[in-house]
């Protein structure tokens, strides 16, 4: 199912990078995020300064690490990599800011998963590009001052609701990124696959994009596995039927929804009479983490109008009963 970096193997993390757009130019979609981008980008290089710091937001997959290397690359300048939850101590990121180079991008991902001290120090460093930190402990310690260089923060995490007010208020761009259209998604198979020498025709590579659930990572992901059944089933090309019957073994269904799509959706749907029914409950009748389920599943079922948050819990659209070809509760007509 949807792969982070980390459950990624070796191999599959290296051919992701391959793919990775390296210019504003080459990044498909999310036309806002890149228009913004490119005038301040600009603006920041026309007068010598730091950009300002960037907030990314959005489901994972959708190319927030990727825009943040094209940003340093654009800037002309070093990406430093770390993340909010691998940050535990204030002298981890004391030791990363103070190897920072004038106007280098340091990326954190997950920033809503920085722990407290950490946020604490980050706070000035953003501000004014100072660290104050205590060195030693008891009586012997003491605080000392750093002046840090201008420095880009790029931060990114699936949830702008669970950063800290001050931590956001930080942050002088903020942009969100937008699952892709399938037209979108088609130009970054169609990309991807003269990358890995994948014979494709177009609507090979539309129904593969169709049904990636606007991700681009999933897009990629598929399109490997799509390869892989094309090379042993179909001579290598990769038409829509050869690119229908992978993605069937996939268990990727003619709506692009995957097996813990459809398990959410049927159990609100059947143990829940459609709902509306509380995350917790949803968790645990389907033994997936609430927290998966936010960032993960529901994005996309509720951008398809599959799903409802309501203040009273998560509640089965028409179109989900549909799905499954159910008649909602109520519905006399069948
Ligand atoms: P996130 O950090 O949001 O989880 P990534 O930046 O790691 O997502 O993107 C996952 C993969 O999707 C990347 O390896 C890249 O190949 C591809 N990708 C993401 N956004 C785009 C885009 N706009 N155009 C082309 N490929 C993209």
């Amino acid at each position: 199912r949807v792969v982070t970096a980390k459950t990624l193997s070796q191999q599959e993390e290296q051919l992701e990078r391959a793919l990775r757009p390296k210019l504003l130019d080459e990044y498909v979609g999310q036309k806002k995020a890149r228009s913004q981008l490119e005038i301040f980008i600009e603006a920041a290089k026309k007068r010598g300064e730091a950009l300002d710091h960037v907030l990314l937001f959005g489901p994972p997959g959708l190319g927030k690490t990727t825009l943040a290397h094209i940003i340093s690359r654009e800037l002309g300048v070093n990406l430093r990599q770390t993340s909010g939850p691998v940050l535990e101590r204030a002298g981890d990121l004391a030791a990363l800011l103070t190897n920072l180079e004038p106007h280098d991008v340091l990326f954190i991902d997950e920033i809503h998963r920085l722990s407290p001290v950490v946020e604490e120090i980050l706070y000035p460093a953003l501000e004014d590009f100072q660290l104050d930190i205590m060195i030693g402990e008891g009586p012997a310690a003491r605080s000392v001052k750093l002046d840090l260089p201008p420095f880009t923060l790029v931060g990114a995490t699936t949830r702008a609701g669970m950063l800290t007010n001050p931590l956001r208020d930080r942050f002088g761009i903020v942009a969100r990124l937008e699952f892709y259209t399938p037209d979108e998604l088609t130009r970054i198979v169609e990309r991807s696959s003269r990358l890995l020498n994948v014979e494709m025709d177009q609507e090979g590579a539309f129904e593969v994009a169709r049904r990636s659930r606007g991700t681009p990572r999933i897009a990629n992901r598929l399109l490997r596995r799509v390869r892989d059944y094309a090379d042993v089933r179909a001579d290598g090309l990769v038409t829509r039927e050869v690119a229908d019957a992978a993605l069937r073994m996939l268990d990727v269904d003619h709506a692009g929804l995957d097996v813990m799509d459809r398990k959410l959706l049927s159990a609100v749907i059947e143990k829940f009479g459609g709902g509306p029914v509380g995350l917790d409950n949803v968790a645990a009748a389907i033994g997936e983490a609430s927290d998966t389920i936010e960032d993960v599943l529901e994005p996309y079922l509720i951008q398809q109008g599959l799903l409802q948050r309501t203040p009273r819990g998560r509640v089965a659209t028409l179109l989900a009963y549909q799905h499954f070809g159910l008649n909602p509760p109520g519905d006399q007509a069948g």
